[in-house]
């Protein structure tokens, strides 16, 4: 059934509508980027069992203790898995077709026990890789303060 069938005296009508949100990211998230300012990545650890989230989570997956701990980690890790992306999202939200393909890692920083989603420029990509974070000459606003991971030499 389609909307609106079988009503009787429905009356139809169009209304402009221009919602502005207003969204947090927590107050995890935003310590986190307030580090990625300073050029710091910095990740939540569970004084209970010690586990280290990058990136941070508020509570602890394992033992579900509040993570009120916060930790510098390097800017070194290792690729855990990866996958080639040949589409991104354009600022309007639509997919498009990226000039080249990028390769999309989930990569262990050293001293974190999760892996956090980043962009790796290498030639080859392998699980295992090691690499090093990039930071951004002059960011486009917190989220592209870290512009890529490179491969270790
Ligand atoms: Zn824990």
């Amino acid at each position: 059934m389609k909307s609106g069938e079988g009503l009787k005296n429905v009356k139809r009508m169009s209304v402009p509508f221009a919602p502005v949100f207003n969204w947090s990211v927590g107050n995890w998230m935003e310590q986190f980027f307030d580090g990625l300012k300073q050029k710091k990545i910095l990740a939540s650890k569970c004084a209970a069992c010690g586990r280290v989230y990058l990136p941070p989570r508020m509570i602890c997956e394992r033992c579900f203790d509040k993570t009120e701990e916060w930790v510098e980690l390097p800017e070194t890790g290792t690729v855990e898995t990866y996958t080639m992306a040949h589409v991104g999202v354009a600022d309007n939200g639509e997919l498009e077709d990226l000039p080249e393909p990028q390769i999309i890692a989930m990569v262990k920083h050293d001293g974190a026990d999760t892996c956090m989603a980043v962009r790796v420029d290498a030639q080859d990509c392998n699980v295992g890789l090691r690499v090093k974070a990039v930071w951004n000459a002059e960011p486009d606003g917190v989220l592209d303060a870290l512009s890529a991971y490179r491969a270790l030499d």
